[in-house]
């Protein structure tokens, strides 16, 4: 019988909702889906409180339930910013939705791995700081061929996610530095995917050569940026406005910008295993740095541990969120050349 394994980073069993506290709730902005249970539990709410619920929820253009915001809230966060479903029901009675963000699990069936979302501020600042917080030592091959997939995909995959995380974690060179050499890495690994070469050794064959080259003009990251879906117009003003601002990096932006990057591969790597796609990873991770990076030096944040939080936790909000985004950027990637590996190393 297979034995299903279950991988948590530290900082997810140490996960406490900043609640009141928290400078961007998950209740602003995004819909609540009411799930099937909890609607059944809301429809047999009595008095005004049960009145309120029932009038607060639509169907929304996917067929989904969701409450009706107002002004960009849930109707249900209170003036202190906490909320009345759960004072007044209980916690058990909150949506799925709302009880388990930030937590993210991912199953592949041999074993699943847990992750929290950089969206949430209080998730953004744990993985941020902290030091060695992914260990991605647990798995390194799959034992079994039941999977529902091919496991010598899947160890390819675990090998060639090792070795990238490896590239990035060298902090013996600058994080920019590393990025180049993952693109490289990661551009060379998809060639192997795309001719169906699931060969481990075929990954350790290769070997990066770091050239210095011309710079070229990173403005068409921004550019693209103001063509995807958000949900903050002031925001992405704040982004475009940034676009000719280049960091300095220092050892803390460095480690921060590898933990978001080791975020980027723990929760989208091995998706592999179904869309054959791990080269929009490490570009996404590129754009998530470019735009990161420049906004820190847009608003001041080199010496602001708490304003480069706000930055990481708000694109991941605006970026990761959002099916669209996810396919805008996948096109994005294939049809704009600026967005080549070649090119993009060239602007680093
Ligand atoms: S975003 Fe995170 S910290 Fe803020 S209310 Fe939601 S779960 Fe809590």
């Amino acid at each position: 019988m297979n034995s299903r394994k279950e991988f948590y980073p530290d900082f997810y069993r140490n996960f406490k909702c900043a609640a009141s506290r928290c400078p961007d709730t998950c209740c602003k902005d995004w819909d609540v889906v009411v799930d099937d249970e909890a609607y059944a539990f809301y429809s047999n709410v009595s008095g005004e409180f049960g009145d309120k619920l029932l009038n607060s929820i639509k169907i929304d253009e996917d067929g989904d339930r969701v409450f009706i915001f107002k002004n960009k809230h849930c109707p249900f966060l209170n003036r202190m910013r906490l909320c009345d479903i759960q004072i007044k029901l209980g916690e058990e009675h909150v949506c799925d939705t709302c009880r388990e963000f930030p937590r993210i699990s991912q199953d592949y069936t041999e074993f699943t791995e847990y992750m929290l979302s950089l969206a949430c501020p209080e998730a953004c600042r744990m993985i941020i700081a902290g030091d060695d917080i992914f260990d991605f030592s647990h798995i390194t091959q799959i034992e079994n061929d039941d999977n529902g997939y091919s496991k010598t995909f899947m160890n390819f995959l675990l090998k060639a996610r090792g070795l990238t995380v490896k590239i990035l974690s060298d902090n013996t060179k600058s994080f920019r530095s590393r990025l180049k050499h993952c693109i490289a890495f990661t551009e060379y690994v998809q060639m192997l995917i795309d001719d169906e070469i699931f060969d481990e050794d075929k990954i350790c064959e290769y070997e990066y050569r770091d050239i210095n080259v011309e710079k070229v003009n990173r403005r068409f990251v921004f550019d693209m940026h103001k063509d995807l879906d958000i949900m903050d117009n002031n925001w992405i003003e704040g982004v475009y406005a940034a676009k000719d601002c280049i960091l300095n990096d220092t050892y803390e932006t460095d480690r921060e910008y590898t933990n978001m990057a080791l975020y980027y591969i723990y929760r989208y790597y091995l998706n592999a295993i179904d869309n054959y796609d791990i080269i929009t990873i490490a570009k996404r991770i590129y754009c998530a740095y470019i735009v990161c990076s420049s906004m820190t030096v847009a608003l001041g944040a080199e010496n602001e541990f708490d304003k480069r939080v706000m930055i990481i936790q708000k694109y991941s909000k605006e970026m990761e969120h959002s099916f669209e985004n996810t396919e805008f950027f996948t096109v994005e990637f294939i049809d704009n050349t600026n967005f080549s590996s070649e090119n993009i190393i060239k602007t680093l």
